[in-house]
């Protein structure tokens, strides 16, 4: 069985001009640990076998992919999680 090890990137300390964003365009948020589920096991019945997850970030808001918004160049640097 695969046994991948999912570790939480560490955030990058972003500069005066830079600021995390939600992808969902509600602006400046702020970013959140959440776990997501990238495998799920069911029996028949869609009772719960096994659940893997791995935590990455999210925005607080709406718990939407992040970007780096840098207000310095107007550049969004999407976040990799
Ligand atoms: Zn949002």
């Amino acid at each position: 069985m695969e046994n991948r090890d999912y570790q939480l990137k560490p955030l990058p300390t972003l500069t005066a001009t830079q600021s995390w964003c939600c992808e969902n365009g509600c602006g400046e948020t702020t970013p959140r640990v959440e776990q997501f589920e990238y495998s799920r096991l069911e029996d028949k019945r869609g009772r719960l076998i096994e659940s893997k997850t791995a935590p990455v970030w999210r925005s607080t808001c709406c718990g939407a992919d992040l970007f780096v918004y840098d207000e310095a160049s107007s550049t969004s640097t999407p976040w990799e999680n």
